[in-house]
């Protein structure tokens, strides 16, 4: 990833220095905490501190209070806190007919959220409409800091801003997005793969307890996972890391775009489950429902979509020995009605290890945290 700047564009935080850049992002992803103890953290001295905390007070992002700290009385200690509203940002999930954009605050915080049809698929189209929503929503909340825009497909650097390469679903290749919405809309932007953002976010406020080295699947119309090893997001030399899901692990699934019957997206997405299920394309809820009312054809494609996603799993787990692995997405009812097709998979091609051993996290799900991780993309890109 890379961002796409507009001309002479002033937002704040990217005019913020390294040091009072990396004590924010220290409160962002931290919390409040005592001046002592984010001095200890980023090894800053006292007079340095001091120097950026009267930096990051004037420019609105930090509040100053006191903290009780834990095992001792006394005076309180001096404490910074976020000024969560100091910042907001877009973020954009594209689909291959609508469009979902949220504002996110600097704790990622869902502010304002929409979904617009797309008038077509074509780019300048979209772009426009992108950048239409953008000052719609700046005329409502203020200026936006940045907007990141997430879509399926591989996202290559390139000197001039990411290119969106190969996004079937809209039936784009080489399209420079960040760069055309940075120049049609005037703020920031930038372009992630739509899994890669779902990681970032999840990386970053996923929970109480952060993780060093995560993988996230998003399962839905497609499976892709995104990881992160040693805090980075591994994007991969081409925008392609995560690119799971060909593994052929028998049986006789949906013929999938290479043409295999029997990979782990035979059965695993939601066109798969329709298709084992006897349901038309698009019927994924029916698919459901009759598997939840028992009905034998359904199940048997929810525990076949059970077991290939225990494989993909495997796959993940066999390459990058995570802390933790989370499966997301509108596609993971398998895990309800199927545990132990899931279990029985997990196990069955995992090289070494304890399947039982395996943190295995299912956050809350809703589609708007695709859009949320494009607007985290772009706190990443300006704050990391
Ligand atoms: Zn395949």
């Amino acid at each position: 990833m890379a961002i796409s700047i507009p001309f002479a564009v002033d937002t704040g935080i990217q005019g913020l220095p390294d040091t009072e850049r990396r004590v924010l992002l220290e409160l962002i992803l931290h919390g409040g905490q005592s001046r002592v103890r984010i001095a200890e953290r980023l090894g800053l001295s006292r007079t340095s501190l001091t120097r950026v905390t009267r930096q990051l007070l004037d420019a609105g992002f930090v509040i100053e209070g006191e903290m009780q700290l834990s095992g001792t009385r006394g005076r309180p200690a001096e404490a910074l806190y976020l000024r969560q509203d100091a910042a907001r940002f877009a973020g954009v999930k594209l689909t291959a007919d609508q469009l979902y954009l949220v504002v996110t605050d600097l704790s990622a915080t869902i502010v304002a959220e929409t979904a617009v049809a797309l008038p077509s698929r074509k780019v300048e189209d979209v772009v426009a409409l992108i950048a239409h929503e953008i000052a719609r929503l700046e005329d409502q909340l203020g200026a936006l800091t940045g907007v990141g825009i997430a879509a399926a497909g591989d996202v290559r650097s390139a000197d001039r801003g990411p290119i969106l390469q190969h996004s079937n679903f809209l039936g784009w290749d080489e399209v420079p997005l960040a760069r055309l919405v940075a120049d049609a809309s005037g703020i920031p932007a930038t372009l992630v793969n739509d899994v890669h953002a779902l990681t970032g976010a999840q990386h970053w406020f996923g929970g109480e307890e952060r993780h060093r080295s995560l993988v996230v699947y998003g399962v839905g119309a497609g499976i892709g996972c995104g990881v992160v090893i040693a805090e980075e997001l591994h994007l991969g030399a081409h925008g392609r890391a995560g690119r799971i899901g060909h593994s052929r692990i028998g049986g006789r699934g949906r013929r999938c775009e290479n043409g295999h019957r029997d990979c782990i997206h035979s059965f695993v997405t939601m066109p798969a489950i329709e298709q084992g299920a006897g349901v038309e394309a698009g019927e994924y809820a029916l698919a459901l429902d009759r598997a939840r009312g028992g009905e034998a054809v359904a199940l048997g494609a929810f525990e076949s979509a059970a077991r290939a996603l225990g494989a993909a799993v495997a796959d993940a787990v066999n390459a990058y020995d995570p802390d933790m692995v989370a499966i997301m997405g509108e596609g993971v009812d398998m895990l309800d009605l199927a545990p132990e097709q899931f279990r029985t998979g997990l196990a069955e091609f995992l090289e070494q290890g304890d399947a039982g051993s395996i943190l295995i996290d299912r956050p809350p799900f809703h589609f708007d945290l695709y859009a949320r991780g494009a607007a985290v993309a772009v706190m990443r890109e300006l704050l990391a």
